[in-house]
């Protein structure tokens, strides 16, 4: 198989643990330098995955390929990827420099050439000025650079990275994720991110893959995951989609091309059940077809020129491209 020298390839990849099966026989190929999210609910299997291509957990069946060669049973010290934990697990009792240069010290390092790297990773994330601190003498945002540079000290071709917003405030995790972007534009490396933000996997990722109960439902870059969800989970899970039964079948929706009608041309009959103000749009539900739920994102002005309200029978109508099947 042709392969560029970073490419990283998971083969029929499954975790059981006892009966449970986290991870079912899962298979993807990941482009090198790409930045990819795997974005799910909790429980779906995320973890796990980057835990195994890690090598901080045996794999239950299938391959790991990274480089062209099979990693599932090398160490992880020794496989070309690194991961930064969710909590970040930087050690109390060592500074930030020593905490970079950690890893060095394992593999044998001296401490002159080890400091010196150590350093060089502080500069990339712009906290040389902080090397002789102590963690806790950092806020969130410090560590998580710290916990960044800690895990790029050892040139991975690959860095792992379980939920590393989620212990952030809004406004830290907004710049975080645009900082993330940049460290891996500049390193060009590949970058696995997890996440059970479905806004976070859109904003980063130039591909997200969407898991569930252990398996991938739908891989792509965000755009077209979006505009065409393979199955009902992805719709309902992205968000931002109507799921609707009809006879023949499913269909998804998105919310933001549904109109308003008093013509004809109504698909759907409904009745008004909520109406909410959200700045640029207005979110209107109601049901119809049956007992199913519809939501319309309005424009504003839109809404406000000629205004429904609760309780309303309203008329509901779509361009035929803003709607197609679901596969289940
Ligand atoms: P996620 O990261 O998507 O939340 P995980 O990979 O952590 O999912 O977990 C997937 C499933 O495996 C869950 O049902 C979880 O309870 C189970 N699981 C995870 N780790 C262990 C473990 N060490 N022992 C037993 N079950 C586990
Ligand atoms: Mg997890």
């Amino acid at each position: 198989m042709d392969r560029t020298a970073t490419d990283l390839e998971i083969a029929n990849l499954t975790k059981r643990y006892g009966d449970t099966v986290a991870v079912d026989s899962i298979s993807h190929r990941f482009a090198a330098g790409s930045y990819v999210c795997l974005l799910g609910p909790s429980g779906c299997g995320k973890s796990s995955t980057l835990r195994m291509i890690a090598g901080h957990e045996t794999v239950s069946d299938g391959d790991i390929v990274l480089d062209g060669q099979m990693i599932a049973q090398v160490p992880a010290a020794k496989r070309k990827t690194s991961m930064m934990f969710q909590n970040y697990a930087l050690f109390p009792h060592l500074t930030v420099l020593q905490n970079v240069g950690f890893s060095l010290k394992m593999r044998g390092e001296a401490s002159a050439a080890r400091d010196a790297a150590a350093r060089e990773m502080l500069d990339l994330v712009d906290m040389r000025d902080f090397a002789a601190r102590f963690p806790s003498m950092l806020s969130g945002g410090q560590e998580q650079r710290v916990a960044l540079a800690r895990a790029l000290i050892t040139k991975p071709s690959v860095l792992l990275l379980d939920e590393p917003l989620s212990a952030l405030d809004p406004f830290l995790r907004d710049r975080m994720r645009a900082e993330l972007r940049r460290f891996q534009r500049e390193l060009g490396i590949t970058f696995i991110h997890v996440t059970h933000s479905q806004t976070e996997a859109m904003a980063l990722a130039d591909e997200v893959i969407v898991m569930n109960a252990g398996t991938i439902q739908q891989a792509g870059p965000p755009r077209e995951v979006y505009a065409k969800p393979k199955t009902a989970f992805v719709a309902q899970f992205l968000g931002g989609h109507n799921v609707v039964k009809l006879a023949d079948g499913l269909i998804s929706l998105r919310r933001d091309k549904v109109q308003l009608t008093t013509g004809t041309d109504a698909k759907v009959e409904a009745a008004v059940t909520g109406i909410e103000f959200q700045g640029a749009f207005v979110s209107l539900s109601a049901r119809g077809m049956g007992d199913q739920d519809f939501h319309a994102l309005l424009p504003e002005e839109a809404f406000f020129a000629s205004p429904v309200s609760l309780g309303q029978t309203i008329g509901l109508t779509w361009a035929p491209e803003a709607s197609h099947r679901l596969t289940q």
